[in-house]
């Protein structure tokens, strides 16, 4: 279908994606979006993040100068800088989304949506109410902090994400409800630049989605630094707001002071106020729309993608289901495959993630090897002075077909994708340990587990 007219609610990761996708198949393509090109990925989330920790990274690698042979007098981070930088490098990528929506003839309307019928729209903008006709509509609308309803989220010391990331000054203590990935990134931006952190999870470990080992060696290396950690713990109430901070009482009785608390306990689906009652697509109890691998929802023409979907809250799996979502409403058949997603975990040293894990894999009832390389064996890790963390390897005993990896280290975010395309293409152990690695790099402990894997490993006993 050539020239169909495509509606698209939300420009995040997955709505600006699936505009651009639909343009380039021919559609006749419009983008409604409330607030800012980008979507929590881009202004609130992924990016802001990654340029903050940046920041205090590079104050954390002057700070262990020494051990690298460089003495360094005085390292002053300027935290007004960094956040001024974040804005920069914010606002230039909204630039750049903005220029790729044009130069694809995607239309983009500034303005709420509400579906008044399966194809109609009205939106609400500063200039007014219209309405929009569409042959297929995407809702990709994402997701928003879940609060604690006990909690009064209008005092100045209570934040969520988006709050933490316009903060002025750097807080002398904060307290992390919610040791989960979202939690443990803000752990790694604030505790460089001397913020005093307590973390707590309800869970029995930090990370509670991840690996037992991964999430054990980020608790010790966290513990390390000086943060606090609860686990199995829940925050009971606030007993006092004061003008400087607040006091929290945990269910094991403890009271922790605190300048600001960061509640990081999940996000939910933003359905509210959209008109979905008009329509007879089916949701969860918590409002995640279900859909099936086309990205279809229930009712015919109207497909949904990224965060409101739930599963893997991730920009880019939002950004893939928008691919599938736009190949299917104009003229291909396309389905979601989520076998080899990785998922990462910017902290210090980061975490990247894919495929199964031994419980997962356990769970499941397939027999595996479990092949571990510590990157204490890697000669670039002692290289660059960087040897925390490990790459462990997932691998099916009856065929050696890797199934999953965790990789704990510095640049685990960028490596984990050698893991991802050897589980995409059903690579075995031995092909991947056949590849010839470089040396010296990070890359060829990755190598070593899969050699591991195979009985043969070189740098191990
Ligand atoms: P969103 O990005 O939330 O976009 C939805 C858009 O829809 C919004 O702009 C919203 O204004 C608009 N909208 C909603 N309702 C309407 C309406 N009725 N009318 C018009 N517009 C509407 N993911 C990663 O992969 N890597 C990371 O490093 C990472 N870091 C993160 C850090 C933080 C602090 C947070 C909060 C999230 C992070 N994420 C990360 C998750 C990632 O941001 C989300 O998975 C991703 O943004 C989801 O994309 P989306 O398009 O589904 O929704």
């Amino acid at each position: 279908m050539a020239n169909a007219k495509i509606i698209i609610i939300g420009g995040g990761p997955g709505g600006y994606v699936a505009a651009i996708r639909a343009a380039q198949l021919g559609a006749d393509v419009t983008v409604i979006e409330e607030d800012k090109i980008g979507g929590t990925c881009l202004n609130r989330g992924c990016i802001p993040t990654k340029a903050i920790l940046a920041s205090v990274q590079t104050l954390a690698l002057f700070e262990r100068a020494d051990q690298l042979g460089i003495e360094v007098e005085k390292v002053v981070p300027n935290f007004s800088r960094m956040m001024e930088r974040k804005n920069k490098i914010v606002s230039q990528l909204r630039g750049g989304i903005d220029y790729l929506l044009k130069a694809n003839k995607v239309k983009v309307i500034k303005g709420r949506a509400n579906f008044l019928n399966s194809h109609s729209i009205c939106i609400e903008t500063e200039a007014g109410r219209k309405e929009l006709e569409g042959e297929k509509i995407i809702i990709a609308s994402g997701s928003k902090p879940i609060l604690l309803p006990f909690l009064d989220s209008n005092h100045p010391a209570v934040l969520t994400s988006e709050q933490a990331l316009e903060l002025k000054e750097v807080p002398e203590s904060l307290l992390i409800i919610g040791a989960g990935v979202i939690g443990c990134e803000f752990a790694s931006i604030f505790n460089p630049l001397g913020t005093k952190i307590t973390m707590i999870e309800m869970m029995e470990q930090i990370l509670p989605t991840e690996d037992k080992r991964v999430a054990q060696t980020m608790e010790r290396i966290f513990k390390k630094r000086g943060i606090n950690i609860f686990t199995s713990t829940k925050l009971e109430e606030i007993t006092e707001y004061r003008e400087d901070g607040i006091t929290a009482k945990l269910d094991k009785g403890e009271k922790i002071e605190a300048e600001k608390i960061l509640i990081c306990v999940g996000r939910s689906p933003r359905i509210n106020n959209m008109g979905l009652e008009n329509l007879s697509l089916k949701t969860d109890q918590k409002g995640t729309i279900l859909v099936n691998e086309k990205m279809e929802t229930t009712q015919q023409g109207i497909y949904a993608i990224g965060d409101v979907v739930g599963g893997y809250l991730l920009a880019h799996v939002a950004s893939e289901e928008g691919i599938i979502a736009a190949e299917n409403a104009t003229k291909l058949t396309s389905e979601i495959d989520y076998t080899s997603v990785p998922s990462c975990i910017f902290t210090s040293p980061e975490i990247g993630t894919v495929g199964l894990t031994p419980d997962k894999a356990e769970e499941k009832g397939i027999e595996v090897r479990i092949a571990r390389f510590p990157f204490t064996a890697c000669g670039k890790a002692h290289a660059i002075g960087e040897t925390d963390g490990f790459v462990q390897l997932i691998v099916r005993e009856s065929d050696h077909r890797i199934l999953g990896g965790q990789i704990v280290g510095l640049h685990a975010a960028d490596l984990v994708h050698e893991i991802a395309l050897a589980i995409r293409w059903g690579l075995t152990a031995e092909q991947l340990s056949s590849t010839i690695h470089a040396h010296p790099t990070l890359s060829e402990a990755i190598m070593e587990a899969a050699r591991k894997a195979e009985k043969k490993p070189i740098h191990l006993i």
